[in-house]
């Protein structure tokens, strides 16, 4: 690897960028991302009567989120009118798939199209991840186009425009997933590449893609609790994982209103060091941040919080900041995630050696922590943790060529 390392102490300004807010909805809005509320509401738009809203959302619900239907045509237990009149004012729209890159290691990475500006013509996009192994497949959603928060090490930071997804463009990441995948009732499942050897390819949501959810928490909230719903997606909230910065005052209302697992980017044990990965560390220091995790409710020894750790050279990999790490978890019920940084083109880190980052997992493993190292996955396509980027900044296909370069020499 041939990337210089610069571990320049100097602080680094808090920087939020602007959400970008001018969201374009389609002409008919989807019904995928409406809660059962909101279908209740449609139906009552539709005059159906108050006491046959109920069996008719149960329905429709089965139809949407269990069976998967692209076309209200294949709705064949709702009347020829019901479906008639839903398909005037309604579509099933999920984002539109616009690519699909399938790594070496059978991770694949699709580019999501969604409604854009139209002063600009152009769309919004997102990537979503799936990385599949034998026993569990797991999809990486996005919750924002960008990222207002800016950690030094994340290509997703880097990137200038920012909105928040909509419910809907969020479960509908599961749901684009699923119909590639053919992980519907009666579906074909790829011939190449990883599945996973259960019923379902997708098995595990880790919210981990693009953008910081709990800045987004109404939307990720409502769609999150639509992908656990029993009766259509069913993906267990234990099955479940949010990993956010550190928004200290949203942490408790995530437990308490999604009860989904949690996940902290913590990087550094030192407000010094943490306010240059993370800056939103200085706005909520890392004591604050124990604080509201020690109180995340449901937390217990079969409900730990993952701490993720990016392993970067020089920077936050001395054994010292091992122990310190094992120090600042001690009564947490927690699980620690070790995570080879993962560079892009430009980034002033390096990934820390390989020894090193033994010899770091080696201290929190005698410390009780099973299995701290999270191998990459999918980093040929730019599909690890932190390499996700959108919209108008398209790598260059030097820049491609570059980062594979950098990928395959580590
Ligand atoms: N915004 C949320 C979730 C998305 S980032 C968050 O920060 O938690 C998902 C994970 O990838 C976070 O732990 C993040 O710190 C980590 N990450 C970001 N850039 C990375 C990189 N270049 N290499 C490895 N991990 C990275
Ligand atoms: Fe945003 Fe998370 Fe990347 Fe930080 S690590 S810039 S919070 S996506």
């Amino acid at each position: 690897m041939t990337t210089l390392v610069e571990t320049s102490s100097a602080a680094t300004a808090f920087l939020e960028k602007a959400p970008l807010e001018r969201y374009v909805a389609p002409e008919k809005p989807s019904l995928i991302g409406m809660t059962r509320a909101e279908l209740a509401d449609a139906f009552g738009h539709l005059d159906v009567a108050p006491g046959q809203r109920k069996m008719r959302v149960q329905q429709l619900w089965h139809w949407l989120y269990f069976r998967g239907v692209t076309s209200f045509a294949d709705m064949t237990s709702v009347s020829k009118e019901l479906r008639a009149a839903l398909a005037e004012h309604y579509t099933l729209d999920r984002p539109e798939v616009v690519a699909e890159q399938v790594s070496v290691d059978g991770t694949r990475k699709w580019l999501l199209r969604l409604p854009g500006d139209p002063d600009s013509g152009l769309p919004h996009e997102v990537e979503c991840v799936y990385i599949p192994d034998s026993e569990r497949g797991t999809l990486c959603v996005s919750s924002q186009v960008g990222c207002t928060l800016n950690c030094s090490f994340c290509h997703t930071g880097t990137q200038r425009l920012v909105r928040n997804l909509t419910a809907g463009e969020i479960v509908g990441q599961v749901m684009a997933a699923r119909d590639r995948l053919g992980d519907w009732p009666g579906g074909t499942r790829p011939t190449d590449g990883v599945v996973p050897s259960g019923e379902r390819c997708i098995t595990n949501i880790v919210m981990m893609g693009m953008g910081e959810p709990l800045y987004n928490f109404e939307a990720v909230r409502d769609a999150l609790l639509i992908i656990a719903d029993g009766d259509g997606i069913a993906i267990s909230k234990r099955r479940i994982t949010l990993s956010t910065s550190g928004v200290v005052p949203m942490i408790e209302r995530a437990g308490a209103e999604i009860g989904c697992m949690l996940a902290i980017s913590l990087h550094a044990v030192r407000d010094d060091l943490r306010n240059e990965l993370v800056p939103l560390n200085r706005k909520y220091p890392i004591a604050q941040l124990m604080e509201a995790c020690r109180h995340y409710p449901g937390l217990s020894n079969a409900k730990r919080i993952t701490f993720e750790y990016v392993m970067l050279k020089g920077v936050n990999d001395s054994i010292e900041d091992a122990k310190a790490l094992v120090r600042l978890l001690k009564g947490i019920p927690a699980k620690i995630n070790l995570i080879p940084f993962n560079p892009w083109p430009g980034s002033k880190y390096e990934c820390s050696d390989w020894e090193q980052i033994e010899k770091f997992s080696q201290v929190v493993f005698d410390a009780g922590y099973a299995s701290p190292v999270r191998t990459p996955r999918g980093r040929d396509i730019l599909a690890a943790c932190g390499q996700l980027k959108s919209a108008s900044e398209k790598l260059t296909a030097r820049e491609r060529l570059a980062l594979r370069a950098m990928a395959m020499t580590d």
